[in-house]
């Protein structure tokens, strides 16, 4: 095992993506399954807090103890099995959702999530139930989890398949490979119907490891997990559609919504009309955010859609006319489109979108602010009044901000900076306006990043003090010395 205790190594563990700094005494690099089981133990028999780091992406503070002991998962890094006869992967927790997808793509295998952060682990991604563009059509990371081994807060381990029962009645109860019978009130606080990863999964008739998915480090360690892929598609085309109003931005998003209940359960081979798997927005200010590296943006253009389809050459003709009419039908700037139907097109897509989020850190980090940005989802119906909202909060306390990201799944990122403590103050009243707005409109406070330690009193104000108490009360059952990822969801 690898242990660092110098304060400039221990430093680099102890801050994330969103900036928020912690401390820690010391950081573990266990370097087998056994190493780990041992230090939960010990810490358990010592009541030391314990906190797991994963590739330090996250955006909530997550990973970021306050206090105690770091665990790096970042000798777990191997792909263990691939599986073609029933389609899945195993693997460790650290190695990067870009390298799985890589390996995957190389045998012409598709990993459908896929968060913008490629750098990001599997395990960080598992814990926060990760989402990406492509969450509109295929849904977020829990979808494509078959099978997971987790090693418990007391250094025993569970392993959970989706072939496990289903639990309709009051508990939840699982075993440990050593022998031990675990039990859990079922959470019963309703979800959001929308995109949601914020607190732990809760459904009249669920499986145990669905609690481990998207619990943020509190519930155990993912030690291994087995993935679901699918076959790659022939081909796909990909649209950059420029508007000069945010009018016709809504239309054609509800336009495209609209195709998704007509093809649903349909393959994409069938399909010979408009079929995105992504819809993804940029406002006027993020569009010039993005000027500067992409001078080629229209000039006129406030607002972009790029878009997504998986295509073959049987269907591309019938495709690409449909889309054409389509954006013909709803864009002013229709004749700016880009195209992109090459490996490299998508790759400049793909980048023109991660230049933003990217961008937006940079001045986070410059400004030395903390990341105040919504992650909110709403129902379909409410999705133009999120954002008008937004906007005029935005407007009211005279704050720069970029509105972006999956309008298809009606998911904005409403990003605020600050470098004084009076525009400080505004960017927090403008954020809990806007969840006020999301909780208001039944959706949810967060719908990808997670709630880690900045959000807390979010998830609270979403589900209320009896929900928190029985998601406290499943981490009792579960973590009974209450050590793992202390500061995370409540
Ligand atoms: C530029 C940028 C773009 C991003 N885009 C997206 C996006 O499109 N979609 C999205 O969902 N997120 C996005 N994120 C956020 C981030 O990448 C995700 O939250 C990611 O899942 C975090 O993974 P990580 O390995 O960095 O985890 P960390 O930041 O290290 O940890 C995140 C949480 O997971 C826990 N954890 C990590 N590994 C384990 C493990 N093995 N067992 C138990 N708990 C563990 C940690 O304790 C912590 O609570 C983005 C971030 C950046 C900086």
């Amino acid at each position: 095992m690898l242990v660092k205790k110098d304060k400039e190594l221990i430093e680099q563990y102890t801050i994330d993506a969103s900036n928020y700094i912690g401390d820690a005494q010391i950081v573990l690099i266990p370097e087998s399954y056994l190493e780990l089981s041992n230090i939960l133990k010990q810490m358990s028999d010592s009541k030391t807090p314990v906190t797991f780091s994963g590739a330090g992406t996250g955006l909530t503070g997550g990973r970021v103890a306050n206090g105690g002991v770091v665990i790096s998962a970042e000798k777990f890094d191997r792909i263990l099995d691939i599986n073609e006869s029933n389609s899945t992967i195993t693997v460790q927790p650290y190695i990067s959702v870009g390298d799985l997808a890589k390996e995957l793509e190389s045998r012409g295998y598709l990993y459908p999530p896929n968060p913008t952060e490629k750098t990001a682990s599997i395990g960080g991604n598992i814990s926060t139930n990760a989402s990406g563009a492509r969450t509109y059509y295929y849904g977020p990371t829990r979808n494509f989890i078959y099978g997971l081994k987790v090693i418990l807060s007391n250094g025993e381990t569970s392993i959970f398949t989706r072939d496990d029962q289903f639990f309709d009645g009051d508990y939840i109860e699982f075993n440990s490979i050593e022998g031990n019978r675990y039990r859990a009130s079922k959470p019963t606080y309703k979800m959001p119907n929308t995109k949601h990863s914020a607190g732990y999964f809760s459904k009249p008739s669920m499986q145990a490891i669905d609690l481990f998915i998207g619990a943020e480090g509190t519930l155990g360690f993912i030690a291994e997990a087995t993935l679901k892929y699918i076959p790659k598609p022939e081909n796909t085309a990909g649209f950059i559609v420029f508007f000069k109003d945010m009018n016709s931005v809504f239309k054609y998003v509800k336009t495209l919504q609209g195709f998704k209940n007509k093809n649903f359960g349909k393959s994409y081979e069938e399909i010979k009309n408009v079929n995105p798997r992504l819809i993804e927005f940029f406002d006027d200010d993020s569009l010039d955010l993005l000027r500067e590296k992409y001078p080629q943006i229209p000039e006129d253009a406030r607002a972009a859609i790029w878009t997504e389809q998986e295509i073959n050459a049987h269907i591309e003709d019938e495709v690409l006319n449909s889309w054409l009419e389509m954006i013909v039908n709803h864009s002013e700037l229709s004749d700016e489109t880009w195209t992109a139907l090459t490996p490299s097109e998508h790759e400049n897509f793909r980048e023109f979108r991660h230049t933003l989020p990217e961008n937006v850190y940079e001045i986070i980090a410059r400004n030395n602010q903390h990341k105040v940005g919504i992650d909110a989802a709403v129902p379909d119906e409410h999705l133009e009044s999120l954002y008008k909202e937004i906007v005029n909060s935005v407007n009211k306390y005279a704050l720069k901000k970029v509105i972006y990201g999956h309008i298809g799944n009606n998911h904005l990122h409403a990003n605020v900076f600050f470098t004084n403590e009076a525009e400080r103050e505004n960017a927090y009243k403008f954020y809990e306006e806007i969840i006020e707005c999301a909780i208001k409109y039944k959706g949810t406070v967060s719908a990808e990043h997670g709630i880690g330690k900045l959000k807390t009193k979010y998830l609270r104000q979403m589900f209320g003090d009896d929900a928190i108490a029985k998601m406290r009360a499943i981490k009792s059952a579960i973590d009974p010395a209450g050590i793992l990822n202390q500061g995370n969801l409540f």
